[in-house]
């Protein structure tokens, strides 16, 4: 909830279809103002998206993880994969995760 800085009344939230933004303003009086968040929001949500590719594409690369070469990815046959324990939804709470180290590959699973 938004409140005019003049009179203190409630801001409504207003299209400006010409420019299209989201302008807030008072229909006490003349005051509006730009409704930054509306673009910002935006641009949030599709910052976290990539932010989350890039952590699975990183996961292969990353030195602190461990390594193994006992298994095979069903996806290339590369045979050296990362592997971590992560917490999941189901019932058995931990399970180990695989990520295929070939760079080209990525494939993920589950033990
Ligand atoms: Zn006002
Ligand atoms: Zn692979």
């Amino acid at each position: 909830m938004k409140f005019c800085r003049e009179c203190n009344n409630i801001l409504y939230p207003k299209e400006d279809k010409e420019q299209k933004i989201l302008r807030y303003a008072c229909r006490n009086c003349d005051y509006q103002e730009i409704a930054d968040n509306y673009c910002v929001h935006r641009n949030e949500v599709h910052h976290s998206v990539s932010e989350k590719t890039q952590i699975l594409t990183d996961v292969a690369s990353d030195p602190t993880l461990p390594r193994t070469k006992a298994v095979r990815c069903a996806k290339c046959q590369h045979k050296e994969a990362v592997f971590f324990q992560a917490t999941t939804r189901s019932e058995d709470g931990m399970a180990l995760f695989f990520v295929c180290c070939n760079r080209n590959c990525g494939h993920r699973w589950r033990d």
